[in-house]
C-alpha cells in the first residue's frame, strides 16, 4: 500500500499544528516520524488514520483519496492497524478475544482468515510470544505483555499500513530494546508499511528505513538514518539527532576555519548549504578527538560522565560548552586543559560503515 500526503494542514482555532506536510510512503516501508513534544507527530498520525479532518491538503492511500477538507473515510473503513502509547486494551476481553476482535469485525480481514479467526488469533499470539497467555485478562499482564497484545491486535488482520504512536514509551529500557527487535522482525514477516511516531532518536535510527524529522508542524528533513545522522541539512536536525555542537567560523568554498582556532581548517564538501550560509559547522560528540598535544582548539574539561564503554565529556571553549564522547583508553580529569581536533569525515564514516 502506498500513502501519499499532499500539502496537509491542520489548525486548531488560530493555531497551526501542521503546516503543509507532503510525504510519500512506499509499500512495505518503515517510516519513523521523529520530533520533540508538540511538533505535530500525533496530529499527523491521527490524520493518516482518519480520526481527524485536515484543514487543507489531502491523503491518498493506493491512489484513493481518503482524507481532504470535505471528506474523511473513518479509521474502521481503512486498511490500517494502530498501536497506541497507552496500549488501549479493553478491560473485559481476554488476550485471545482482543486479537479475535479485528479478525471478526474489520472490513479488510480476508474472508478466509475471518472463517478461521480462532486459529489465526492463536498464530498471531504465538508470533508475539503470547501463545501461553491467551486466557489472561489485561489486568493480569505486565507492561511488555500488554504491549504485545496491542501489537497482535493491530497486526492480526494483516493491515497494509500499521500506525504506531510511541508504542514503547511506557516500557523500561531493557524491554524497549527487546520490543524494538520484535517490531522489526514482525515488519520483515508481515511486509506492512509502518509509520512509527517517536521522540526517541535512537529508536528512529535503529528501526526505520527513512526518518521524517518534524519541527513546529513542518518537515525539516526526510532521509535514511545514515543521511539524517551523517548529513543533517539544518542546524536543528544536527542538534536534535546528532547532538552536534554548531561551531562558528568562516567558509571559503568548501573549507571551514573555526573562529576558536582560525589556523586550522576542516573540509566541508558534504556540509549542507544552511551551515555555510550561517558561517557554521556541525560537529557531533563522537567526531571530536581530544588530546594533550598542543594541536587544535584549546579547551578545558568541565565534566566527565563514565558510561562503561566510553566517557562523555563536557569541555569549554571560551563560553561555549562542547560535548565530546571518547573511548575509555585515555582519561582526562575535570579542570584539565586539552586540545580538540575534528576527525576527518571520510575516515570516520568509513569506519562506521565497516
Ligand atoms: P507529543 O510528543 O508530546 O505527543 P506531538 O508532536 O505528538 O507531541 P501533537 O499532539 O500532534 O504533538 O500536538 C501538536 C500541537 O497541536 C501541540 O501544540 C498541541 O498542543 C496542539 N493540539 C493538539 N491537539 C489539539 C486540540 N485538539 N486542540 C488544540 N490544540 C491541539
Amino acid at each position: 500500500m502506498t500513502t501519499e500526503i499532499i500539502g496537509l494542514r491542520k489548525s486548531f482555532g488560530s493555531f497551526e499544528a501542521l503546516r503543509s506536510i507532503s510525504l510519500s510512503i512506499k509499500r512495505g516501508e518503515f517510516i519513523a516520524i521523529l520530533g520533540p513534544s508538540g511538533c505535530g507527530k500525533t496530529t499527523l498520525l491521527r490524520l493518516i488514520a482518519g480520526f481527524k479532518q485536515p484543514t487543507a491538503g489531502e491523503i491518498l492511500i493506493d491512489g484513493v483519496r481518503v482524507s481532504a477538507k470535505e471528506t474523511v473515510i473513518p479509521p474502521e473503513r481503512r486498511n490500517i492497524g494502530m498501536v497506541f502509547q497507552s496500549f488501549a486494551l479493553w478491560p473485559h476481553l481476554n488476550v485471545q478475544e482482543h486479537v479475535e476482535f479485528p479478525l471478526r469485525h474489520h472490513p479488510y480481514t480476508p474472508a478466509a482468515m475471518k472463517k478461521r479467526y480462532k486459529e489465526r488469533a492463536q498464530e498471531v499470539l504465538k508470533l508475539v510470544g503470547l501463545g501461553h497467555l491467551a486466557k489472561r485478562m489485561p489486568n493480569e499482564l505486565s507492561g511488555g505483555q500488554k504491549q504485545r497484545v496491542a501489537l497482535a491486535r493491530a497486526l492480526a488482520h494483516q493491515p497494509a499500513l500499521l500506525l504506531m504512536d510511541e508504542p514503547l514509551s511506557s516500557l523500561d529500557a531493557e524491554l524497549r530494546e527487546d520490543m524494538r527487535k520484535e517490531i522489526q522482525s514482525l515488519h520483515h514477516l508481515t511486509k506492512s508499511s509502518i509509520i512509527y511516531v517517536t521522540h526517541d532518536q535512537a529508536e528512529a535510527l535503529a528501526m526505520a528505513d527513512r526518518i521524517v524529522i518534524m519541527k513546529d508542524g513542518q518537515i525539516e528533513q526526510v532521509g535514511t538514518p545514515e543521511e539524517i545522522f551523517l548529513y543533517p541539512e539544518t542546524r536543528y536536525v544536527a542538534g536534535f539527532v546528532g547532538k552536534a555542537t554548531i561551531m562558528s567560523g568562516t567558509w571559503e568554498g568548501d573549507t571551514f576555519r573555526p573562529s576558536a582556532a582560525p589556523a586550522i581548517h576542516w573540509d566541508g564538501v558534504d556540509v549542507a548549504d544552511e551551515f555555510k550560509q550561517y558561517g557554521s559547522y556541525p560537529v557531533r560528540p563522537d567526531e571530536w578527538v581530544m588530546s594533550r598535544e598542543q594541536k587544535g582548539i584549546e579547551a578545558k574539561v568541565v565534566n566527565a560522565l563514565y558510561q562503561g564503554r566510553e566517557i562523555h565529556y563536557a569541555v569549554k571553549v571560551g563560553d561555549q560548552t562542547i560535548n565530546v564522547i571518547r573511548p575509555m583508553t585515555v582519561r582526562y580529569a575535570i579542570g584539565e586543559k586539552v586540545c580538540l581536533q575534528k576527525q576527518e569525515r571520510a575516515k570516520q564514516q568509513k569506519e562506521q560503515v565497516v
